[in-house]
């Protein structure tokens, strides 16, 4: 048995065949951060998710940061974001100049629960980070309501949700701002980099300049900015990912699905659902151990791990509780606790086979002794 990651890049000679034309080309960046191929993947991107503007940077967290940029948030102003997510999250408001504030989420979804948003809004809050946590899109509705009656900014962090899907509606068209990763293990990867949507002109023309110093010309510029530039050679991977992402997301459903009716007789567990209005984008396969066995998480990691499955416990320690972030203000976190401390995933990308999935079931089981 060969150890089977949690998430693997799935990468072939396509890529490395549209890799290859761009070195040929010599043209490996542009100073605007806007080269054809960086274009081709922006157009493509936007087109698929269904947002008028798609911006190309090299990681999710420079999206998140120049999104908060973009938005004005002024030195102090506070975000409203989960702390079981990862660090990125948190780390663009505070790279930002903002404070983060984190807020507790539902135990069914393991996404923010727009109600504890609600009871912790005050004088400072400026914005929302609703994240579309393992693949499964927030309660978006209630979110730009909320928004709405406040006049707060929603950026989506939906690195983990391309392909992901509410009420009928592609993640990326729904919140001002929507920010993809395109980090090795995510759902399409160009190894680093990462993508905004937006339906905004203003916001997206911000973005743009934010990309490349904060230039509305070369050598001009108008705000302050950085070098988030997505190199030629990346967006050509990207665009050939993103053809292959509704094959990649309809294999992780599959997947999903075949798990989910071999573990449904395992009492111990409680298995992911999906709401009726969503379709899960599935980047993680994440279950949760019942009360009364929750203290066997580690044993049954360690057992796992040690029959070649790539089982992780996402995210084990939730953000307001590393050394850095304790110091920032928060809500109510009971859910956040207990998730962290039960939640486990098993691998179900594109590269796991339906024998796979057989066999990880069968460790789960004979785990808990069927
Ligand atoms: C991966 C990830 C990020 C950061 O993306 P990078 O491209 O690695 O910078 C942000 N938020 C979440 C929820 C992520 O999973």
């Amino acid at each position: 048995m060969v150890f089977i990651p949690v998430n693997k890049p799935f990468l072939g000679e396509e890529e490395i065949d549209a890799v290859a034309e761009v070195l040929r080309s010599g043209y490996v960046t542009d100073k605007s951060g806007a080269g054809p191929k960086v274009r081709e993947f922006e157009e493509k991107f936007a087109s698929f998710v269904g947002a008028k503007h798609a911006v190309a940077v090299n990681s999710g967290t420079a999206g998140l940061h120049a999104s908060l940029l973009a938005i004005d948030l002024k030195h102090g102003d506070e975000v409203l974001l989960p702390s079981f997510t990862f660090l990125a999250t948190a780390e663009a408001v505070v790279l930002a100049g903002g404070v983060p504030k984190f807020i507790d989420i539902s135990l069914e979804t393991y996404t923010i629960d727009p109600d504890e948003i609600r009871r912790n809004i005050s004088e400072k809050t400026k914005a929302i980070i609703p994240v579309h946590l393992y693949g499964l899109p927030c309660e978006m509705d209630a979110i730009m309501e909320i928004a709405e009656d406040h006049g707060l900014y929603v950026i989506e962090d939906a690195a983990q949700a391309h392909g992901a899907e509410y009420k009928g509606k592609r993640i990326g068209g729904i919140g001002h701002l929507t920010v993809f990763s395109f980090y090795a293990t995510k759902n399409m990867t160009t190894g680093e980099g990462g993508m905004i949507t937006t339906n905004d002109d203003e916001l997206a023309e911000k973005l743009r300049m934010i990309r490349t110093h904060g230039e509305i010309e070369p050598y001009k510029p108008i705000m302050l900015g950085h070098n988030y530039h997505m190199p030629e050679i990346l967006a050509a991977i990207g665009i050939v990912q993103l053809k292959r992402l509704p094959e990649f997301i309809d294999k992780r459903s599959k997947n999903a699905a075949h798990m989910s009716s071999l573990l449904k007789e395992v009492d111990q567990l409680i298995l992911p659902e999906v709401p009726k209005h969503m379709k899960h984008a599935w980047y993680l396969y994440t279950v949760r151990l019942q009360d009364n066995v929750a203290e066997k998480r580690g044993k049954l990691l360690k057992f796992l791990n040690e029959n070649e499955i790539g089982a992780a416990a996402y995210y084990s320690t939730p953000i307001h509780k590393t050394p850095f972030y304790s110091k920032y203000p928060r809500g109510k976190l009971d859910n956040t606790m207990k998730a962290s401390k039960s939640v486990l995933s098993l691998p179900i990308h594109p590269l796991v086979t339906e024998k796979d999935v057989e066999y990880i079931c069968s460790k789960v089981k004979a785990f808990f002794g069927e």
